[in-house]
């Protein structure tokens, strides 16, 4: 199957990641808790990897999901960067076996929209 090459963000109706998730002024404590849970750590790799090369790669509008390759074993594994985060919850539905828990983030924490 060949990539689908879109167009790169024009900055005036599309936009790119960074600058859109900056629009969140999403805010995190450091060391808080990881609000996103995998139900089972194997079935990100096993299924969502082997038969569906990881959606939550592509639907995550902030990146937080990574496939990273061990350098030693050749294995892959799940990253899940949940500082970056912006509290869609796309996740938490789109997930192909709802594998994927998104929980509230703590207290005062998450995306704070300045003109909302
Ligand atoms: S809720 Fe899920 S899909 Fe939405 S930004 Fe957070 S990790 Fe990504």
């Amino acid at each position: 199957m060949s990539e689908i090459n879109y167009p790169k963000p024009d900055g005036i109706i599309t936009f790119d990641r960074l600058s859109s998730v900056y629009l969140t002024n999403t805010s995190h404590r450091e060391n808080q808790p990881n609000h996103l849970k995998l139900k089972n750590k194997d079935t990100a790799i096993e299924v969502n990897y082997d038969v569906y090369r990881s959606p939550e790669v592509r639907y995550c509008p902030a990146g937080v999901y990574e496939i990273i390759e061990d350098s030693l074993s050749g294995n892959n594994r799940l990253q899940i960067n949940s500082q970056n985060c912006i509290h869609c919850k796309t996740c938490d539905i789109k997930d192909p076996t709802q594998n994927i828990k998104w929980c509230p983030p703590e207290g005062e924490s998450g995306p704070n929209y300045s003109r909302m």
